[in-house]
């Protein structure tokens, strides 16, 4: 038997069920295939920082399945539609018995994997599908009443009880051994896809490969983990893990990372350190956003969870909308927060929280524009999590914050960046501004403040706060 292992956004060896299962039943060698598809990517707004990432990994998965003797072919395809007949083709040449894939969740994804099974069928060739992006197979985990979980709790609970259930399905796979004979020979892996040219260099902030990855949660676990609980939410200070890219492109799995913070924990899932269990839940909030996309095929079709928000009527304006692109909204922690987005390709999550309530609340914008921008600059773009996490702020989405539950961005920003010093990094003009003013220097009096290069803000946030709770009471 012959395996070709399909790698889609699985980009590692270690802990990759598809490719364990491939070598494991494979007596005559595996292929390994990946598939180019610039048009889909644009479609589904890529970020070029992340298009970067993802072909700085594949190539050293190119490398790393090289030392394994298995060829990594490359296919290209403009779109989805033509990645079917392409992986016929290799299968055919390479006379391989089987195909091997990771599943996803998406709706385009999704189709065109049905596509793939389709065609391999049909030439009499076997399908092996499996679990990777989360712990449970999205619909295993179903309410008494037998359908998807819509609020996270329960979710978690249901999470906690199946996995105390079976733990050993958490345990990670051991990364192949090294085969007698390699198939083929590697294609070189692009070092660019036009249309996805890089405008910052990430390199130095998000170096590619499992190592790093792995390296990145073995410091996170040892230092870091025990005050995640207190530190998540201050963006100037190194508190979290900083791996949702790896996990995005899936340089470092899931399960791996359960799996380790739970040993960490002593064995605890939901006790003990309060640093782990917060931790854990957060990796369950992003599991349970896949969940959601299987359960309600709409959301990967841009639609609000809650329908009758589709009724609001968002404001229109561009130049709101271009000055919160540019950080130049007039408020600092938001600007800053925007500014760290564009600049780095990523940005942090409570700064996410605090920029996309400002967007859909204070300048009540429709929150696909603004969902649509976090996907075009972020290095960790997904569409389950940013679409979870846009709904949550807009208040469009399931369990999302209430709508009258506005955040008001000068008290997050004293909070949280409470001596500025996370907006001075990221919004220069205001550096030389002391003490609390640096959260609204609109308060500044007279000359100091009109000698600041830095606009007054565009909205009044307690006036267009009242304004969106109005406008979602007459839903
Ligand atoms: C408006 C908005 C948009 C977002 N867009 C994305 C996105 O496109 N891609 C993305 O991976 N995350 C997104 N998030 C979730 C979160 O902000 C990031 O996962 C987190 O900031 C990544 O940093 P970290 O790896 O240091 O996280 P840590 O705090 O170390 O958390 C560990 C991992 O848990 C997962 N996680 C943490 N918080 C969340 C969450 N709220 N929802 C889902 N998963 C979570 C991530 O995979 C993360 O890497 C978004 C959140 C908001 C509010």
């Amino acid at each position: 038997m012959r395996a070709l292992m399909w790698f889609r956004s699985d980009l590692r060896l270690a802990d990759n069920p598809a490719l364990h299962n491939a070598c494991r039943d494979s007596d005559q060698g595996v292929v390994a295939v990946y598939a180019v598809t610039p048009d889909q990517w644009t479609a589904h707004d890529d970020a070029p920082v992340k298009v970067g990432f993802r072909l700085r990994n594949l190539a050293m998965l190119s490398a790393a399945l090289a030392e394994k003797n298995i060829a990594l072919k490359i296919i290209e395809s403009p779109r989805f539609d033509g990645v079917p007949a392409l992986l016929r083709a290799i299968a055919h040449e390479h006379e391989c018995d089987a195909i091997y894939f990771n599943n996803e969740y998406e709706v385009n994804e999704r189709e065109r994997d049905e596509l793939v099974v389709d065609v391999f069928e049909e030439d009499g060739r076997a399908v092996h599908r499996f679990t990777d992006q989360c712990a449970f197979e999205p619909g295993e985990l179903r309410t008494g009443k037998g359908g998807y979980y819509t609020v996270y709790s329960p979710f978690k609970r249901s999470w906690y009880q199946a996995y105390k259930d079976d733990t050993s399905r958490l345990n990670p796979l051991p990364t192949p051994r090294k085969r007698t004979e390699m198939i083929g020979t590697p294609d070189s892996v692009p070092e660019a896809v036009s249309g996805f040219e890089l405008a910052i260099s990430a390199e130095d902030h998000w170096p590619a490969g499992e190592k790093e990855a792995n390296k990145r949660l073995k410091d996170f676990l040892a230092d870091r983990l025990l005050d995640y609980k207190e530190d998540r939410d201050f963006p100037d200070v190194s508190g979290t893990s900083a791996l949702s890219p790896y996990l995005v492109s899936g340089v470092i799995s899931l399960r791996t990372c359960y799996h380790k913070a739970i040993e960490a924990n002593n064995g605890k899932v939901d006790s003990g350190s309060s640093g782990a269990v917060h931790w854990i839940s957060e990796l369950i909030w992003r599991e349970f956003y896949k969940h959601l996309l299987v359960g309600f095929p709409r959301l990967s079709r841009h639609r609000a969870f809650k329908l009758e928000t589709e009724q609001l009527v968002w404001n229109n304006n561009d130049d709101y909308h271009e000055a919160w692109c540019e950080g130049r909204t007039g408020v600092p922690i938001v600007d800053a927060a925007m500014r760290q987005l564009t600049e780095t390709g990523w940005m942090h999550n409570r700064l996410r929280m605090i920029v996309a309530m400002f967007y859909t609340k204070n300048l009540f914008l429709d929150w696909r524009r603004g969902e649509r921008f976090f996907m075009r600059h972020l290095i960790d773009g997904d569409l389950s999590a940013n679409n979870g996490g846009w709904q949550w702020s807009a208040s469009t989405g399931t369990d999302a914050a209430p709508y009258f539950r506005i955040f008001n961005p000068y008290s997050q920003s004293k909070k949280f960046d409470p001596e500025g010093a996370f907006i001075r990094r990221f919004v220069p003009e205001l550096r030389d501004v002391e003490g609390g003013s640096i959260h609204d220097p609109s308060q500044i009096p007279g000359l100091l403040r009109s000698s600041l290069d830095y606009p007054d803000p565009i909205v009044d946030v307690k006036v267009t706060r009242q304004a969106a709770i109005e406008a979602f009471k007459t839903l």
